[in-house]
């Protein structure tokens, strides 16, 4: 009873796409149920073979099993090509509906003797914020406006009315998965699903949840509160754990927030210690002064010591990024010497005397 697809095409094993492609059209017109001649159960016989035949991915699949059976046939060619064999359990995992062959899994069913069991996860999702530099230095909390699927907070997932009891499901019996034997050219294949009609939960509300029709997952704007640590880097990603895609009867994925942090006009941050170039007066270099600085705690008063030279630093201790515990890092003043530009004539003389000084 086994069925050749190449013999259905009647074209060689190594017959190219081309011949494949060639030999349906052939087949396809020949057959086709609108003639009067033609042949409904061959045309669609033929329509199968090439299908798997004309996709490369199902041809060497095909290959490797040799000669299939009818419900061999379907495999990726939609629904009503199953041949009333399901298939679907193969798929599981596969959130976007697609379907997917998967060898091992196949021999796993059939020496194994079952099917390893997944949880379904909902997607983990990414979003992306900005923030100010003295946000990320301290850190803050923040709120988040998201839309995306959450579980329903009226019945917190389970689907069922608040104060009606879930009743156990009669499809698993309250497992959550159903065994189904298929029979296959390879031998009987025992799967465990999911169960379609709890979704793996094994409970069936009695009263559906009227937020969520009886989903336990709503897709609706969510806030989300986001703690952000303090000392966070521009590039940094957060991770919420179970913050991401909620699905039915599963575990929701996780939430990436990807930071960025704008950088402050005057204050760069160097590991723990903040940094900033402060630009003094010859004469303060000379003399010495004292000048205010505007931290990320406020204004501070730093004295510029006599003879101060390019480049020299003043350090506030503690002023930095906070670090594990109380510590904090340091806040780090380079002082840069600005010339005049432009000398007025008594300047000028001015300056000559200290030449004439030697300085
Ligand atoms: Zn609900």
């Amino acid at each position: 009873m086994s069925k050749d697809y190449y013999n259905v095409l009647g074209v060689e094993k190594s017959a190219s796409k081309d011949e494949i492609k060639k030999a349906f059209h052939k087949m396809a017109h020949k057959y086709h149920p609108d003639k009067s001649n033609g042949d409904e159960a061959k045309f669609k016989e033929v329509n199968e073979a090439y299908q798997t035949l004309s996709d490369e991915t199902k041809r060497a699949q095909y290959d490797q099993f040799g000669s299939a059976g009818p419900q061999m046939g379907g495999f990726g060619g939609g629904p009503q090509d199953f041949g009333g064999f399901d298939f679907s359990g193969f798929g599981q995992g596969q959130s976007n509906g697609g379907f997917e062959f998967d060898l091992g899994d196949m021999f796993g069913d059939i020496f194994g003797g079952g099917r390893r069991q997944q949880q379904r996860r909902g997607a983990d999702l990414q979003t992306q914020i900005t923030i100010e530099f003295r946000d990320a230095i301290f850190g803050m909390e923040r709120e988040l406006r998201l839309k995306k699927p959450s579980t329903c907070t009226t019945c917190k997932g389970n689907g069922a009315k608040p104060g009606t009891n879930p009743e156990t499901c009669s499809q698993c019996n309250g497992k959550g998965q159903v065994r189904t034997i298929q029979r296959t050219i390879l031998g009987s294949i025992a799967t465990n699903q999911t169960c379609d009609k709890c979704h793996g939960s094994g409970k069936i509300p009695k009263e559906p949840c009227t937020s969520c029709r009886g989903k336990g997952v709503v897709n609706e704007e969510r806030t989300i509160k986001l703690n952000i640590p303090s000392g966070i880097q521009n590039g940094e990603t957060l991770r919420l754990t179970g913050m991401g895609e909620a699905v039915q009867g599963g575990t929701p994925g996780d939430l990436y927030v990807h930071v960025s942090v704008l950088g402050h006009k005057t204050i760069l941050r160097d590991r723990q210690d903040l940094v900033m170039t402060l630009p003094i007066k010859l004469t303060d270099a000379l003399l010495g002064a004292t000048y205010q600085v505007e931290t990320l705690d406020g204004t501070q008063s730093i004295i510029i010591p006599v003879g101060t030279r390019v480049g020299d630093i003043v350090t506030l201790k503690h002023y930095g990024v906070p670090t594990n515990g109380n510590k904090r890092g340091n806040f780090i003043i380079k002082l840069d010497i600005r010339l005049p530009e432009k000398l007025s004539k008594h300047a000028r003389e001015v300056i000559e005397e200290l030449k004439k000084e030697g300085i």
